[in-house]
């Protein structure tokens, strides 16, 4: 039911020192001032908006990483930030001084492409030493620096090779000598290990962290690997829709994740709707269950995330705070890893030992192992206006309403507000059967069902739960039956 979705840099101490004192400030030695200040910044494209008033601080030396789905919007960050792509409103500081108009070549930032972006018909030397011969920069003064770098990502004896003969991950190294020999005081690094294999993928983080430790410059990452921003960051901003959803150290956002999106996009997830009974008192799964948060007030709608390494499972017995029957049981090289059915719902449940499917066992959930999260929302609301005595209009079409829902004192063209329950919109595959079209963004499952994102064409989310099984970006049909409209003031 449930769908889921080293060769070490060889820099000798000389380079180190080298290139520790052109630049290098550690992270350590951070200054009260932010090193990047990113300022209400928003990026449309036509209609499109990228990236939505983003707010971003960026520490002197970090490893920060920007993180999200594909098409949420961190290239478009990383663009503004390098100065490829203009903000459309908001400001861009580095270092203090106002960049948000400034071109690239003028501000104090290198990037690193997927893509490489190496010249194929220069050598290893003459690519890294490109920029410095533009600077016309002495012959003796390059050979140094370039040396330095070549020596910085463990690449000394390539330097006449041609770029054509190296594998991904040298013509990677040669990206970022290339980058760093120009000492900028950040480095944005945009996907760069995503053309390599996992093996290589795997030792070029070791590298890279390494790297950065070096030479503690700001390095600015964008990724949509949740394990890779966790291995490598100090600091990781997870953003869905243009939006930053949270900021933090790995394991704040790995333990504390402030909404369902991030829980469910970093690391695996039990995702229930809850009712917050009273403070430090939760039910969720038919039961109420002792938690440690509070101020969330009386019945109130939560949503509530638990790790399945936090759920501890046994042969059943009274001690169980929930009882099911194990529907699978994986061997995922360290740990087990089985599906529980509780009666409607289904856990997933981390644990060294095996327990096989058929099995009864029970499960049980320390109090501060279970987060609560304010729900986002409760059900659609959209802006419409009223068309006739049982007609509403949103998101760009006329829906049929019943006639009780449209008090008699409301005219032809005033605008309402329109609600309908998550669980009262209708998909379909034929997107001609629909009442308008849109795509699914993003799927949540949430123990017993799941929760889409649908972004319609008219260019609004619709929230939809179903226990059909949808896949990302599927094509479909929306419909809102009348009865599922409510119009509100
Ligand atoms: P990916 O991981 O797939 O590269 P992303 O998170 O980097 O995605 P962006 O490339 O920043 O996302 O794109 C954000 C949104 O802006 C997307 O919906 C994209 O289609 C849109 N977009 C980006 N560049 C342009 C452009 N030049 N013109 C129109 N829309 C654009």
């Amino acid at each position: 039911m449930r769908r889921k979705k080293s060769s070490v840099c060889n820099a000798g101490t000389e380079d180190i020192h080298y290139l520790c004192a052109l630049k290098i400030k550690t992270v350590m030695q951070t200054s009260s001032r932010p090193i990047i200040e990113i300022k209400n910044v928003s990026k449309y494209f036509g209609e499109k908006t990228a990236l939505d008033q983003v707010n971003l601080y960026v520490r002197k030396g970090e490893f920060l990483t920007i993180l999200g789905p594909s098409g949420c919007g961190k290239t478009t960050l990383l663009r503004l930030l390098a100065g490829f792509q203009t903000a459309s409103e908001g400001e861009i500081y580095i270092g203090g001084n106002e960049v948000t108009q400034t071109p690239p070549y003028r501000r104090p930032i290198n990037t690193v492409f997927q893509k490489y972006a190496l010249f194929p018909h220069l050598n290893v030397y003459d690519n890294i030493a490109f920029g410095l011969k533009l600077k016309k920069m002495p012959r003796a003064d390059m050979e140094r620096k370039v040396k330095a770098a070549l020596r910085m990502v463990g690449m000394t004896d390539y330097e006449y090779r041609d770029v054509d003969s190296l594998s991904g991950g040298q013509q990677q190294r040669v990206a970022i000598a290339r980058a760093i020999v120009n000492e900028p005081e950040v480095l944005l690094l945009d996907e760069p290990l995503a053309a390599l294999d996992l093996k290589m993928r795997k030792d070029m983080q070791m590298e890279l962290k390494e790297m950065h430790r070096r030479l503690g410059i700001t390095f600015v990452y964008v990724t949509h690997d949740q394990e890779e921003a966790l291995t490598l960051s100090d600091t990781i901003v997870v953003m869905s829709e243009g939006r930053i959803q949270q900021i933090g150290t790995p394991t704040d956002i790995y333990n504390e994740p402030v909404n369902s999106f991030v829980a469910d996009f970093i690391g695996e997830s039990n995702i229930l709707n809850g009712t917050m009974v009273c403070d430090r008192l939760v039910r969720f799964c038919g039961h109420e269950f002792e938690c440690v948060d509070e101020g969330f007030g009386e019945e109130a709608p939560v949503d509530v995330v638990i790790r399945p390494e936090d759920l501890y499972i046994f042969p059943v017995s009274d001690k169980a705070q929930l009882k099911g029957v194990v529907q699978s049981c994986i061997f995922k090289g360290v740990h087990y890893e089985m599906a529980v059915a509780v009666d409607d719902y289904e856990f997933i449940v981390q644990d060294y030992h095996a327990f096989e499917a058929g099995m009864e066992v029970g499960l049980l959930v320390k109090p501060d192992d279970i987060h609560i999260m304010k729900k986002e929302r409760l059900c659609n609301t959209f802006e419409a206006k009223i068309a006739d005595e049982t007609h509403v209009e949103f998101l760009g079409c006329t829906f049929e309403c019943l006639p009780s829902a449209i008090p008699a004192s409301l005219q032809s063209g005033q605008e309402v507000k329109v609600e309908v329950d998550f669980d009262k919109v209708v998909l379909q595959d034929n997107e001609e059967d629909g009442m308008l079209t849109g795509e699914v963004k993003f799927i949540l499952y949430k123990g017993n069902h799941y929760h889409l994102t649908v972004l319609s064409d008219w260019d609004e989310n619709v929230y939809v739960d179903t226990n059909d099984v949808w896949d990302d970006g599927d094509r479909v049909g929306i419909t809102i039956p009348p009865e599922a409209i409510r119009v509100c003031m």
